[in-house]
């Protein structure tokens, strides 16, 4: 009999993967989690049932949480990541010897343990002395926080859960506040593809521009992930995407990417007049 793993993007749309193992399945205190190794995917982790990571696609996901902000700043040292537990946002960062620091805040232990025993090439670099992985709510760890980094990732799950209080304006606050002065913010923004998900992303970014000088959108095509059109929130104190790319500098860092690229940076930006319009006027 075939197994398939399937999640409901909308009540009219699935996606399913047929299934070769059903690798781990447990519940922490926060969410349910479960790993299963994919025909085409490799392994899959899903947390409540919602895809997380692939080992065939996360590198377009990594890549592009990580790479447009360096190539921006590539003089960034002090980082913070919110979430983020299958390690895959830390090893494109630690590609970078300017990087004197991270700290990553992931609330819950067991995808950490998850994702070093069936991610090993995501994992790799969360033992790295440069990185400080903390158990802990990144909601609480970023308050009264101030001037410290250059550069805040949001790695979070979507906004139930433990997740919700990572697309509030209290927190979006306190993340700005606790940014230097050339501080960049980076979070995943969801799919334009549905609704129930844009809706999502479009109070996320206004709720940026209350605070951030310049708050652009990019986006990427992440095959596992609802719609497989994925946008990201490029919010920032003072440079700008579009006109203040390194372009020069970070080719000369000679940083492996395999989807990340300086050309790809400037199309990713363009985004198309429909996500344009509606995060303009903030209707669905
Ligand atoms: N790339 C994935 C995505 O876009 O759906 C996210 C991957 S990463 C595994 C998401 C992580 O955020 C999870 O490990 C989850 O435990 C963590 N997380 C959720 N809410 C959190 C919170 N309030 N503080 C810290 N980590 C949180």
């Amino acid at each position: 009999m075939d197994l398939w793993y399937s999640e409901s993007h909308t009540e009219n749309v699935k996606f399913s993967l047929k299934i070769k193992n059903h690798l781990f399945s447990n519940k922490s205190s926060f969410q349910k989690v479960d790993v299963f190794e994919t025909y085409e995917f490799g392994n899959l982790m899903t947390l409540d049932g919602l895809v997380m990571v692939t080992e065939k696609d996360e590198f377009i996901y990594h890549d592009m949480i990580v790479h447009p902000a360096m190539a921006v700043n590539p003089k960034t040292k002090n980082v913070l990541v919110i979430g983020g537990g299958d390690g895959g946002t830390v090893r494109e960062l630690m590609k970078y010897p300017s990087i004197e620091h991270v700290d990553m805040v992931e609330i819950d232990k067991m995808v950490v343990d998850v994702a070093r025993e069936y991610f090993p090439s995501v994992s790799c670099e969360l033992n790295n002395e440069k990185v400080t992985v903390l158990y802990e709510d990144g909601v609480e760890f970023v308050k009264n926080k101030k001037n410290l980094y250059d550069l805040i990732l949001i790695d979070s799950t979507d906004p139930i859960g433990p997740g919700e209080g990572l697309f509030t304006t209290e927190f979006y606050t306190n993340c700005f506040n606790a940014l230097t002065d050339q501080g960049i913010l980076v979070n995943q923004n969801e799919t334009p593809i549905y609704d129930e998900f844009f809706k999502v992303g479009i109070s996320s970014n206004r709720k940026l521009k209350k605070m951030f000088p310049i708050v652009e959108v990019y986006q990427a095509s992440i095959p596992t992930y609802p719609g497989g059109y994925w946008l990201f929130n490029f919010a920032s104190k003072n440079l700008n995407p579009k006109t203040d790319l390194k372009e020069e500098e970070w080719e000369s860092l000679n940083i492996k990417t395999k989807y990340y690229n300086p050309t790809l940076h400037v199309g990713s930006f363009g985004i198309p007049t429909y996500v344009k319009e509606k995060l303009a006027d903030g209707t669905i």
